[in-house]
């Protein structure tokens, strides 16, 4: 059964079950055993057999072992809380090892698809590292048992294990250019649409990479976002931007206009994240509303941190914006209970100006930024009819192509 070896049957311990609908229902189908019960001596799998589940081992003591020139090699023994053959279930090969119990064994069979299900919702990263381990453990034991069967040459990554490792390669490299300091912050400006003058800017990190070219925050930023890389980065970020308000002022500019940095989740959770940016203001004496934070709308989900994050700033005088407004997770509440000074409306929204509806609905925000007192901000205005039509229906503000590209501070300091 199941490609056991032949001739030794384990005993199955059967659910135990009484009621006659659950009878019906499982009708003439063979019950799955919860757990196995193999006798001293059994073979529970031999080497070369097919790949046919996993087990727990619950009770008993097992060895295991191969055959090396003709001998029989004992590799180890396992116990209870320990799995039984997952190897070869993992990589879908055969049996590279018996399993023989040494004693009375009781076993929970551990189906192929439990992992497979498992391994596929896992990180690829992670996956990969697995899948690189057993195919090294595979070949040292083919090389110590003799049994090399022709995996000599490496086996050849396969294309996700090249995806996940290439992630892997990007995130060290990303380490590396924050250390040497190659990661550029570029400025966009921020218009008050009424006096066409540039209030503030937006800080957008740029990784000018020496072989990739530029690699867009979009995908650098959500792989440092996958582990802790983002804090360095949000905080040579948030240096950058201080050290460009201190030029901003020592070049006179009047009044000095407001940068906006973008915050991650990871730093949002940091405990002690607005004392750092604090910090950061303290030692450049710089007050603290030229600096606005935004943080995206996908985040306001944890109200209770959002909502410490705004009083703590308030208490400042640093403003909190709600950023790519309208797409996500779309949904009025948070603007119930936090009160942001500001919100940026999704470019999406500013693309559906040439629609009637996205007029009437871009107007209707227009009123609900009003009524709540807070700015507006219209992201990826491009062209002068979306901000003739934006002027119009009264937002206050303007960020795109139209009004400016995100450029280096001397490009800023030039103008
Ligand atoms: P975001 O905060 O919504 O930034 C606006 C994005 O729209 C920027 O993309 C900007 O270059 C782009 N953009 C601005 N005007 C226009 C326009 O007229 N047309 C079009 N098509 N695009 C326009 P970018 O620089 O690629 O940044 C993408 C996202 O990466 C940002 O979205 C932000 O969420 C994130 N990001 C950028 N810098 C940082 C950072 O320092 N820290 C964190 N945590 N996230 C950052
Ligand atoms: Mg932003
Ligand atoms: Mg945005």
């Amino acid at each position: 059964m199941r490609g056991w070896i032949a001739g030794v049957r384990p005993i199955t311990i059967l659910p135990l079950s009484n009621d006659p609908a659950l009878a019906s229902l499982w009708g003439s189908r063979a019950l799955q055993p919860y757990s196995e019960l193999f006798e001293a001596g059994h073979v529970i799998f031999a080497e070369g057999d097919p790949p046919s589940g996993a087990f727990l081992i619950e009770s008993g003591r097992i060895e295991v072992s191969t055959m090396q020139l003709g001998e029989r090699r004992v590799l180890g023994e396992l116990g209870p809380g320990m799995l039984l053959g997952e190897m070869a279930v993992i990589d879908d090969s055969p049996r590279t090892a018996t399993a023989r119990a040494l004693t009375a064994c009781r076993l929970t069979r551990i189906d192929a698809a439990q992992f497979a299900e498992r391994l596929t919702a896992a990180d690829p990263v992670v996956r990969a590292l697995l899948m690189s381990q057993l195919t090294r453990y595979r070949s040292t034991l083919a090389t110590l048992t003799g049994n090399g069967s022709g995996r000599n040459s490496p086996p050849a990554a396969s294309p996700e294990d090249a995806g996940a490792f290439d992630k892997i390669r990007l995130e060290s490299e990303l380490r590396a250019a924050l250390e040497r300091k190659e990661l550029e912050v570029r400025l966009q400006p921020i218009e008050e649409i009424e006096s066409g003058r540039v209030a503030g800017y937006e800080a957008l990190v740029r990784w000018q990479h020496p072989e990739r070219g530029a690699v867009s925050p979009s995908e650098f930023i959500r792989l440092a976002e996958e582990t802790s890389l983002i804090l360095p980065v949000g905080d040579y970020v948030l240096a950058r931007v201080c050290d460009m308000l201190v030029e901003l002022r020592r070049r006179g500019r009047r009044p000095l206009p407001f940068i906006a940095v973008n915050l991650s989740a990871r730093q949002l959770a940091e405990p002690d994240m607005v004392e750092r940016i604090l910090d950061h203001l303290r030692s450049r004496d710089l007050p603290p509303d030229r600096l606005k934070l935004e943080i995206t709308e996908s985040l306001v989900l944890d109200y209770v941190r959002i909502a410490d994050l705004l009083t703590r700033c308030h208490a400042v005088g640093m403003h909190v914006a709600l950023d790519d407004f309208g797409t996500g997770y779309s949904n009025l509440a948070p603007l119930l209970t936090l009160d942001f000074d500001q919100i940026k409306l999704d470019a999406s929204f500013t693309r559906a100006l040439d629609r009637p509806r996205g007029v009437a609905l871009v107007g209707v925000i227009v009123a609900m930024a009003r009524a709540l007192d807070c700015d507006l901000v219209a992201e990826g205005v491009e062209t002068r009819e979306q901000r003739a039509i934006l002027h119009r229906l009264g937002c206050h503000y303007a960020q795109g192509w139209l009004v400016g590209k995100p450029v280096a501070l001397a490009d800023v300091l030039n103008d």
